[in-house]
């Protein structure tokens, strides 16, 4: 999932023609104002922290500027802030429309039904899942006709648009709804969607990319930032690796089960600090670069969860075995292992003979990970 600051949304919105304010995004205080001072941003205008949390509005994250000082004020204010975590490093400014209504407008995907959805509400402006289910259109919308000219007109009645706004909203679907499918997005929202005058601009943009399709984006390479350097390294050589704030590593196969895994793990008082998902790897050469990658998250234990389905137990525990002879001794973490299922015998004995019992009870072996991590603690 990459989402974009809403800058970057906005500039995929301009490129489909979307209407929006005037703007310019700046990092320093000094930069918020010679902005304003070139006359690129025209006074009053808004100063919006680029942070990818929503509920900026409410949490004094957008501010409202008279002059180039107070911009400079606050920015310089926005960008002392932690929001929700985020430090921010860039604001945004825009000149202060005369807004009439928010509305809310949004295509995203409905994974039930297997399709996109155009969603649509007259309340705007506030975060949707605190709106009203009554008060939210839904249409799916079927990839190949698009968005067709009963929706949009569906649209405009749901959003209590007629007239000139009706008109505008009509276009702004369209590019809307191209931005959707041309750029690979998951979901492009605009909360709110502003009745300025006898038209609309999108005060907001709210842009995530599918994953499966950031190859495909080489423009947003650079931030994606939200990975560790060692979660990076495991993109590169495709391994399913994610590191958390605990210290139990946790290596199984298969989403279903690593998720149950770390569920099991928190059940007992532990507290998992890594994850690995072997997936269908049945490459012990995979399952020694997976686990040297581990390694180097230092974590206090680490529970093996194989269900050898398709892959072999035999396969994971060679692969293994091989890796904890190349982690150097004063790295070495105590490891508990459960592997069930496929050739398992010819894997708990590959195991043993390297000095590593199988647990095969669920409950004791994640106990027995968890007292381990505590021991080395
Ligand atoms: P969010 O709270 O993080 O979603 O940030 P938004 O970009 O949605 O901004 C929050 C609120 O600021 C909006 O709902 C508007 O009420 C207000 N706002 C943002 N831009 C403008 C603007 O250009 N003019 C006016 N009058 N209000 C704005
Ligand atoms: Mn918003």
């Amino acid at each position: 999932m990459v989402k974009l600051a809403e800058w970057r949304g906005k500039e995929v919105f301009r490129k489909y023609g979307v209407p929006l304010p005037r703007g310019h995004v700046a990092r320093t205080p000094s930069e918020a104002e010679a902005v304003v001072r070139s006359g690129s941003v025209p006074l009053p205008c808004v100063v919006k922290a680029q942070v990818l949390a929503g509920g900026r509005g409410k949490g004094g994250a957008v501010r409202f500027a008279n002059t180039a000082e107070e911009a400079r004020a606050a920015a310089e204010a926005i960008l002392a802030l932690e929001f929700k975590g985020e430090r921010v490093k860039e604001v945004l400014l825009e000149e202060k429309l005369p807004i009439g209504k928010e509305l809310y407008v949004a295509i995203t995907l409905d994974r039930a039904r297997r399709l996109p959805v155009l969603i649509t509400s007259a309340q705007g402006g506030v975060e949707i899942e605190s709106v009203d289910d009554a008060a939210i259109e839904r249409q799916p919308v079927h990839p190949f006709p698009g968005l067709t000219a009963y929706e949009r007109r569906r649209a405009a009645r749901s959003l209590g648009l007629s007239g000139g706004p009706a008109k505008a909203l009509d276009g702004l679907l369209l590019a809307l709804w191209k931005a959707f499918q041309q750029e690979d997005t998951e979901l492009v929202e605009v909360n709110p969607l502003a009745v300025v005058g006898d038209g609309l601009v999108a005060l907001d943009a709210k842009v995530i990319i599918e994953d499966d399709a950031a190859f495909r984006h080489p423009e947003y390479a650079e931030i994606r930032d939200d990975r560790t350097p060692l979660e990076e390294i495991a993109r590169e050589k495709e391994i399913a690796f994610v590191q958390l704030d605990g210290n139990i590593g946790v290596i199984a196969n298969g989403a279903g089960l690593t998720m149950a895994t770390l569920d099991v793990l928190k059940e007992f008082g532990g507290n998992p600090g890594v994850f690995l998902d072997l997936g269908g790897t049945d490459d012990p050469k995979k399952v020694t670069e997976a686990f040297l990658l581990m390694a180097q998250a230092k974590p206090a234990a680490v529970f093996l969860n194989i269900f050898g389905g398709v892959t072999r137990c035999d396969t994971v525990a060679r692969g293994l075995v091989e890796a904890m002879r190349q982690v150097p001794e004063s790295e070495r973490f105590p490891l508990v292992a459960r592997i069930r299922g496929n050739n398992e015998a010819e894997g708990i004995e590959i195991l043993r003979s390297a000095g590593v019992t199988s647990v095969p009870d669920l409950k004791s072996s994640a106990q027995a990970a968890v007292a381990a991590a505590r021991g080395s603690a």
